[in-house]
C-alpha cells in the first residue's frame, strides 16, 4: 500500500465529495445499496489506495470526509473491524484478486469481520500462538482455539493467524489467512462481561477448513502481516477511530442491509450541504475533538456543580487533571499531523497515545464514581433497569458513570497492553536493550512452554 499519511489536504477532494453526496445520497435506498455506492466510490474506507476501493488520503482528509457525509445527513460507513484492520492489512498484503473480492465486500458492508488472533496462551507473546493449520490439497485444516473474539458471534469472516510450520523459529511459522466463519468446525462461544454485555468469545476451531488461495501474504509470512493489522489497530484507536453522524452494522448475521439507509441517520444531522460546507466541515471535526479531549470533563463538571462535589478539592484536581490530559492528547495529535505535512514522522506516538487513552479512561472511571458517590453503586444491565435508575436519581448520566468504571479496564489491555506500549517505546524508540531471548532462532517446537 503506497503511504498515504502524507497526502496534503485538498478542498478539491472535499467538493467532489458535496457534489457527489448531492448526486448519491438517498435515505430511501437500503444500506445494502447505500453502501455499494459510497464504497464503490472510494468513500467508505478513503485513506485505501485506488486499486484497493480507497482514495489514497491521509487520515486527517478520510476524518473531514466523514464529517463531511455527516454535515450532509448521510449514513456513514460501514464500520467495523473489517474496515479498520482486515481491508488496510489486506490493501497491504493482498492480491489483487484477494482485494476485489475481500475488501469490496468489506468497504459495501456485505461481510462483517473479526480478529482470530489472541489465544489463552498467546496475547502479549503473540508470537507464540498454537493454533495449527496443516496443508490438505488445496485446503489447510485448523485446528485450535482463540479467545477474546470482539464480535465474533455476527461475523462473517475472520483475520485468521495459526502456526503452518512448528518446526521454524516462531516468528517464522506463522501463516495469516481469510477464514470463512459460517462453518461446522467454528464454534463461537459468547463471554459475558461484568458490563452485563457480552462482545467478546471464545473461538473453538476443530478441523476447520480455509483454502490455500485464501492466505495473506506470504506461507509462513503472516507475523509481517499480523504486524500491519495490529498497526492500523493501535493507528486507529490512538486517533480515535470512529464514525462521526449515522452508522448502521455491516455483514449478515446481524448487519442492518436490508434496512433503510435513512432510518439511521440521527435526526439532528443536517438534511444539505449549505454552499460553504468547509465551516461545516470545520465545526464537526471540532465538536468530534471537542468530544474526545473535553467533552468527558465536561459531563463530569456539570455532574460535580449539580451535586456540589465540585467544591471538593480532590474533585477539582483529579476534573483538572482530566481536562488536560485531553489536551495533551490533542495536541499530540496536532504536532504529529503539522509533523507528517512537513514529510516527518515522530516514532512511537501510534504507543503514547494510546497510554493516554487508557490514563483518560481509568481517570473517568475514578473521577465518576467519586462524583456520583453511592449511586455508582447501582448499574443498570438493560434500557428498562437504566430508567428506573435515572428516575430514582435524576441523573441521567449515572449508565455512562457505571458504564465507562466497568469498561475502564478493557483499553488499558486490547490493542497491546500498557506494559507492551512501553516495552516497543522502550525498545523501538529509545533503542533500550531487549529481554534476552534465544524464540528468533531455536524452532518453536522445542522452545520450552507450559502445558
Ligand atoms: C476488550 C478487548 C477486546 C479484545 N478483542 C480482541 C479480538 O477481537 N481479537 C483478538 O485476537 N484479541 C482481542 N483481545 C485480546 C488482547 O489483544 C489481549 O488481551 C492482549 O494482547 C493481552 O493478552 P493477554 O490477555 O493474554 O494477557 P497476557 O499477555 O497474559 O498479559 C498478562 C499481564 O502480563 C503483562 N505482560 C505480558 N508480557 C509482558 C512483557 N513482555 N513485559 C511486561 N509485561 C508483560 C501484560 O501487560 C499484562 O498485564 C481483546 C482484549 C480486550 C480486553
Amino acid at each position: 500500500m503506497t503511504d498515504t499519511l502524507d497526502t496534503p489536504v485538498t478542498d478539491d477532494t472535499l467538493d467532489e465529495l458535496r457534489d457527489w453526496l448531492r448526486d448519491n445520497w438517498d435515505p430511501d435506498l437500503s444500506c445494502a445499496q447505500w453502501w455499494e455506492r459510497l464504497g464503490l466510490a472510494g468513500w467508505a474506507a478513503p485513506t485505501l489506495p485506488t486499486t484497493a476501493y480507497g482514495r489514497g488520503v491521509a487520515r486527517a482528509v478520510a476524518v473531514q470526509i466523514q464529517a463531511e457525509i455527516a454535515a450532509h445527513g448521510a449514513l456513514g460507513a460501514p464500520f467495523g473491524l473489517g474496515l479498520l484492520l482486515a481491508a488496510p492489512t489486506i490493501a497491504d498484503h493482498g492480491t489483487q484478486e484477494q482485494i476485489d473480492t475481500y475488501v469490496r465486500d468489506i468497504v459495501t458492508g456485505q461481510r462483517a469481520w473479526c480478529q482470530l488472533f489472541s489465544e489463552p496462551g498467546a496475547g502479549s507473546d503473540l508470537a507464540g500462538l498454537t493454533c495449527r493449520a496443516v496443508r490438505d490439497g488445496d485446503e489447510w485444516i485448523v485446528n485450535g482455539q482463540k479467545v477474546w473474539t470482539s464480535l465474533g458471534q455476527t461475523s462473517d469472516m475472520a483475520m485468521l493467524i495459526a502456526r503452518t510450520a512448528p518446526d521454524l523459529p516462531k516468528h517464522q511459522g506463522i501463516t495469516y489467512f481469510a477464514i470463512d466463519m459460517h462453518q461446522p468446525g467454528i464454534e463461537v462461544r459468547p463471554l459475558r462481561e461484568m458490563t452485563g454485555h457480552a462482545m467478546f468469545n471464545e473461538t473453538f476451531l476443530t478441523d476447520a477448513r480455509v483454502p490455500d488461495h485464501a492466505i495473506i501474504g506470504e506461507r509462513n509470512g503472516g507475523w509481517a502481516v499480523a504486524n500491519s493489522t495490529l498497526g492500523h489497530e493501535r493507528a486507529g484507536l490512538g486517533s480515535g477511530g470512529g464514525a462521526l453522524g449515522g452508522t448502521a452494522t455491516p455483514g449478515t448475521i446481524a448487519g442492518n442491509l436490508e434496512r433503510r439507509a435513512g432510518d439511521f441517520v440521527p435526526k439532528s444531522a443536517a438534511p444539505a450541504p449549505s454552499p460553504s460546507s468547509a465551516a461545516t466541515t470545520e465545526k464537526a471535526t471540532e465538536k468530534k475533538s471537542k468530544r474526545k479531549s473535553g467533552g468527558s470533563a465536561s459531563i463530569l463538571i456539570g455532574m460535580a456543580k449539580g451535586n456540589g462535589t465540585i467544591t471538593d478539592p480532590v474533585v477539582r484536581q483529579g476534573l483538572m487533571r482530566l481536562h488536560t490530559l485531553g489536551e495533551i492528547g490533542r495536541y499530540n495529535a496536532e504536532r504529529l499531523k503539522a509533523t507528517r505535512a512537513g514529510g516527518g514522522d515522530i516514532p512511537g506516538m501510534a504507543n503514547i497515545s494510546k497510554l493516554g487513552m487508557s490514563d483518560i479512561v481509568r481517570l473517568q472511571r475514578d473521577l465518576g464514581l467519586e462524583i456520583v458517590g453511592a449511586q455508582g453503586m447501582l448499574h443498570a444491565y438493560t434500557p428498562e433497569q437504566q430508567k428506573v435508575n435515572d428516575e430514582a436519581t435524576g441523573n441521567p448520566f449515572l449508565a455512562m458513570v457505571t458504564g465507562t468504571a466497568m469498561y475502564a479496564q478493557a483499553p488499558p489491555i486490547y490493542g497491546g497492553t500498557d506494559q507492551i506500549q512501553r516495552n516497543i517505546i522502550g525498545e523501538r524508540v529509545l533503542g533500550l536493550p531487549k529481554e534476552p531471548s534465544n524464540d528468533k532462532v531455536v524452532p518453536f517446537s522445542e522452545l520450552p512452554r507450559n502445558t
